[in-house]
């Protein structure tokens, strides 16, 4: 027995042959477990889904209701069987119902585990590492270079700059699912207790957040405001927006931006980013090398991302280890972001036409 006969890659995703189901599959399938909710691992159209149930949510606000055939919950802890292959969702950490999902078939586990970081996030349940034969990683932040800072620190930049600058507007640039939630409550658990403001494509999502419990405090859509009063606030958009025409009519914007890659410099000037924050909802390099040992695996897949160093790491201590080069888990995201920066290394700028993130 392989352990390719549980799950192999393709051109349409992970695949289990033994289960007949995909994993985080880029087109439409009859089968699809989802691990989480960002657009290039949940897409529409499969004709059943199994998910968490704030994934399945997540799906229906952004695609809606309509989005599969059929759905099923699975939370955490808890097993369902497809085919004589049981699986069982264990927490990524990665956002709100992040799912590594724990594949078990006749003695042999494999963990397909999405997106994940092990650094606290107080808008989703933390990552727990799962026994496993095989662990299966991304690896976008997946270079030494990469090392997050704690974002306790990263937020306490944003408020001396605020409280340096009070007759400005402070513009934050943050994905709308996930990172946008999380700096909304790094900002509360700094202290920080003036309301917010933010871009009209994250009110749902932030929503959504809130109906599940997550203290936000005072949020509004910034478009019931005059844009002109807001010296002093603090507005957080998408990506996208930040540097568009969106941000005129605020006074004197200070333009800041929380990704992994404003670690890299270069990345932030070329996007005109004054202050960046080094802000991530990917594990950095020591924790995808702590996560991948704390696993107990015998075996390292690499789905995405920086992998050749990864696996590299992963030979030196005696694992059997390989790349996948998945395509189409660069869409939303930091992941997007990283496209450019791997293709040239880590310090260099990006390329022309360089994808940007696709954040709705
Ligand atoms: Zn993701």
């Amino acid at each position: 027995m392989r352990p390719e006969d549980l799950l192999c890659p393709s051109t349409k995703g992970l695949y289990s042959p033994a289960g007949d189901f995909y994993v985080d599959p880029v087109r439409a399938v009859d089968r699809a477990v989802i691990t989480h909710g960002h657009s290039d691992h949940a897409r529409r159209g499969h004709g059943k889904v199994l998910a968490t149930r704030e994934t399945l949510d997540i799906m229906a606000l952004r695609y809606g209701p309509d989005f599969a055939g059929e759905t099923q919950a699975i939370g955490y802890g808890e097993s369902v069987e497809i085919n004589g292959v049981r699986i069982t969702a264990h927490p990524a950490g990665h956002v709100l119902g992040s799912a590594q999902m724990a594949l078990d078939w006749r003695g042999l586990t494999i963990v397909a585990s999405g997106d994940y970081k092990d650094a606290r996030d107080p808008t989703c349940a933390p990552f727990v590492p799962v026994k496993c034969h095989v662990f299966i990683s991304e690896a976008t932040f997946g270079l030494p270079v990469f090392r997050h800072p704690d974002a306790a620190d990263e937020t306490a930049k944003l408020l001396r700059s605020v409280a340096l600058f009070p007759e400005r507007a402070h513009i934050l640039g943050a994905y709308s699912l996930g990172k946008a939630q999380r700096m909304m409550a790094l900002i509360r658990q700094a202290g920080h207790t003036a309301p917010l403001y933010m871009h009209g494509a994250l009110t749902e999502i932030t929503a959504y957040y809130e109906a599940q419990g997550i203290a936000l405090g005072p949020v509004a859509h910034v478009t019931k405001m005059a844009k002109a009063k807001l010296a002093g606030a603090i507005v957080i958009a998408p990506p996208m927006a930040i540097t568009d025409l969106w941000t005129r009519n605020f006074p004197d914007p200070v333009t800041a931006f929380a990704s992994g890659w404003m670690r890299v410099r270069a990345r932030a000037r070329q996007r005109g980013i004054e202050l960046p924050l080094v802000v991530s909802d990917h594990a950095d390099w020591d924790g995808l090398t702590a996560s991948v040992t704390a696993t107990g695996c015998e075996e390292l897949w690499v789905t995405h991302g920086a992998e050749d160093a990864l696996v590299h790491w992963a030979q030196t201590q005696g694992l059997k280890a390989k790349p996948l080069h998945m395509v189409g888990y660069a869409e939303e995201d930091e992941a997007a972001e990283g496209e450019a920066v791997a293709m040239s290394g880590p310090e260099a700028p990006p390329q022309d036409g360089a994808p940007e993130e696709t954040a709705p």
